[in-house]
């Protein structure tokens, strides 16, 4: 499928991405399960890429598929800011986050910070299971993909001179 291209401006940049994607699994407790039968239904499809996780999920994902994945520290315990640094270095290409949303967490404000960094680096982010779904069948994810980037460096000049 021909992916329609984008004209950046002179100063918005792309970032590369391979075929091979380094995916961030993270799930709160109650969504946990869900997240885990998701990866278990999918573990052929998330066999052929990089998997990180914050320090609970990463394991249990790791248990259940049998397969590596790069654990960060327990999202409480700044597991969430590790990886939004990691998408900041372009060390991850999207998130599947299982977030709860009848609950609220001890850590939101790393929570808000992660979806933040997520979308001013507009990785693919998929919150629930069928985004998921959407997201893993799409054949950008076993293709090459220039992730456009928005140069945000004129809105911070603007806001200082008004
Ligand atoms: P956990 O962290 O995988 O270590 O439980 C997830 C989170 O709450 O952000």
């Amino acid at each position: 499928m021909p992916v329609k291209k984008h004209h950046p401006s002179i100063k918005d940049s792309t970032l590369h991405m391979k075929a091979k994607k380094n995916i961030a699994l993270i799930a709160h407790d109650h969504r946990k399960m869900d997240l885990l039968d998701w990866a278990e239904f999918n573990s052929e499809f998330l066999k052929n890429h990089n998997l990180f996780g914050t320090g609970t999920t990463g394991a249990l994902v790791a248990q259940k598929l049998n397969l590596p994945v790069y654990t960060f520290k327990s999202g409480p315990l700044g597991g969430d800011l590790q990886i939004g640094t990691a998408i900041v270095d372009n060390e991850i290409d999207m998130m599947i986050f299982f977030w709860d949303p009848l609950q609220a967490q001890p850590h939101d404000v790393d929570v808000k910070a992660l979806q933040r960094i997520a979308i001013v680096y507009n990785i693919p982010l998929a919150c629930n299971r069928s985004s998921a779904d959407f997201l893993i069948t799409s054949p950008l994810m076993n293709s090459n993909y220039e992730r456009f980037i928005v140069d945000y460096s004129q809105r911070f000049k603007k806001d200082l001179d008004d």
